[in-house]
């Protein structure tokens, strides 16, 4: 495939290549997509799960949801694609993960540089009294279908992720916008491009000069803007994995 070859070759001569990855990637790994086709939104009520308005009347409709795909982390092995970017990292090719998912595949890969825009289930905190508990605190109780409350006040424990109703990590963000400004290379993978601000991300690579190659089996709004277009991650991984000899 001669288009593989020459994104090979710009990735040797990266200076800075982001990979900047959503929900399509972790469908290999059991977990379920938002958007995609059999996305978790096509389920009823699937996009209460993570509002705030509706967290805040009842934590239990988050926490019996979550219980199966968010709780039960350690059961779940990364994918392909997870596995190809912590090699490119190792071999000096890949400098920085974006991703919008909350699984932490990429850290288990053996990622080291990830940037997550949309939180992380590792850190809970408590509403009222800010203190902190961690995901193994919290994921039994989960299993046991207890509604985690506060040691020390009682109050509501809610999971470092964000919510609907709330700002991405203000940090995190800003990170991330620095990462895509400075990437002569962004590789968007199973992304479907629709959640802003963070959609905006590789839009700073193209704007500064850069290259955006997007890889998602759905169009996106950036389409248009892509250097390649792929639609098949699982093809794209192995011949881009064939190609480099990793
Ligand atoms: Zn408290």
């Amino acid at each position: 495939m001669e288009n593989i070859k020459e994104l090979a070759l710009c990735l040797r001569d990266a200076n800075f290549c982001t990979a900047f990855t959503g929900a399509g990637i972790s469908t290999f790994s059991g977990i379920k997509d938002f958007r995609g086709k059999d996305g978790l939104y096509k389920q009823k009520d699937a996009e209460k799960l993570f509002d705030l308005a509706v967290f805040n009347q009842d934590p239990g409709i988050y926490y019996r949801g979550a219980k199966d795909f968010i709780y039960d982390m350690e059961y779940k092995d990364p994918g392909m694609v997870h596995v190809l970017l912590a090699e490119l990292e190792r071999a000096g090719m890949v400098t920085t993960v974006i991703t919008q998912n909350i699984d932490l595949l990429h850290q288990r890969a053996g990622s080291s540089n990830v940037i997550e825009l949309h939180g992380s289930p590792l850190r809970h905190h408590c509403l009222k009294c800010g203190d902190g508990s961690t995901y193994e605190d919290i994921a039994p109780l989960v299993r046991k279908n207890e509604i985690p409350r506060c040691k020390k006040c009682g109050g509501i424990i809610k999971p470092d992720i964000t919510f609907f109703g709330e700002a991405l990590p203000a940090r995190a963000l800003k990170r991330a916008f620095d990462a895509g400004g400075k990437s002569d290379l962004i590789l968007v993978l199973g992304s479907s491009l629709v959640v802003q601000p963070a959609a905006l991300i590789p839009l700073e690579t193209v704007k500064s000069g850069g290259r955006m190659v997007i890889v998602n089996d759905m169009a996106t709004p950036l389409d248009s803007h892509a250097w390649q277009r792929y639609f098949d991650l699982e093809s794209f991984c192995v011949e881009l994995s064939r190609e480099l000899g990793l």
